[in-house]
């Protein structure tokens, strides 16, 4: 129940990190992997910061494949993982501890042992801002990691359809519960700009996640629309602020890191 998390709440103490920013959604295939990955390259090349990746989404770990980064990570003398470093970021993940193509069954408990695992267990040195990918949903797996994990803020990001919008709502509720500022709202597949004619689509409906932003008095950190070029990125592992810094998009994302 909540009072048990509560009591329990001391937490886990990630020595040597300052400040720890949760991307969360209501939902899985919102992009929130995508935007935790562009954002934790922005922050490292952009704003020059010391930063880590901490893949907390155990269920289904996509930061392997997004920052070309795969096998067991080397330990140091005392036997802490040493992260493995792409793009200027230190990553951690749950996929390079498991076979890739093995099921990931967790149950509560065993998600958070290997929560603890993924950041205690980690030589992390230091720095100034640990990104965490949240395991997507507002359940008791989420709220028992923004408690223990003694997060500084989480940015909620979400697709400006509706069903998407009710849970980013249950979201944001759950991050005010656990007294966790939210730092805003990131709009993601906000709409698709025809590349011939350049006329915008709104394929998941208009201004959604910026409208539910001001109704709960939440930042609108910015809208990132559809593009193939995303997509293909991070498939390929390179994310798009890497493979196109020059382009619109990846300006969105230096503009988003620069705020948060
Ligand atoms: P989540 O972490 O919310 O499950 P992902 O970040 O894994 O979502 O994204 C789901 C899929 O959508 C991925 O294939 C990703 O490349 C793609 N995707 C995410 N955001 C965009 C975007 N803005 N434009 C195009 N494809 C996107």
């Amino acid at each position: 129940s909540f009072a048990d998390w509560t009591e329990k709440s001391k937490g886990l103490y990630i020595h040597g990190v300052k400040d720890i920013i949760a991307v969360a959604s209501g939902k899985g295939g919102v992009g929130k992997s995508t935007t935790a990955v562009n954002l934790a390259v922005a922050l490292a090349n952009k704003c020059q910061l010391k930063v880590g990746l901490l893949d907390a989404d155990v269920y289904g770990p996509s930061i392997p494949t997004m920052m070309k980064l795969h096998g067991k990570p080397e330990t140091n003398q005392d036997l802490k993982m040493i992260p493995k470093e792409n793009y200027g970021v230190k990553c951690m993940s749950m996929g390079f501890l498991v076979e890739e193509d093995a099921p990931i069954v967790w149950r509560g408990p065993m998600v958070m042992s290997a929560l603890q695992k993924l950041a205690k267990g980690v030589d992390w040195a230091k720095l100034d801002v640990l990104v965490v990918d949240m395991p997507p949903g507002t359940g008791d797996a989420q709220l028992t990691i923004s408690q223990q994990l003694q997060l500084s803020g989480a940015i909620i990001v979400s697709t400006p359809q509706d069903i998407a919008l009710i849970d980013a709502r249950k979201g944001a509720q759950m991050f005010s519960k656990v007294d966790v500022p939210i730092l805003g709202i990131i709009e993601n597949m906000n709409c698709f700009k025809c590349p011939h004619c350049g006329e915008a689509s709104f394929i998941f409906g208009k201004e959604g996640a910026r409208k539910a932003a001001a109704e709960m008095s939440l930042e609108h950190l910015g809208d990132i629309p559809i593009e193939i070029e995303i997509r293909k990125c991070s498939d390929e592992g390179i994310p798009v602020v890497v493979s196109s810094p020059d382009s619109v998009v990846s300006k969105i994302y230096y503009d988003v890191a620069r705020r948060v």
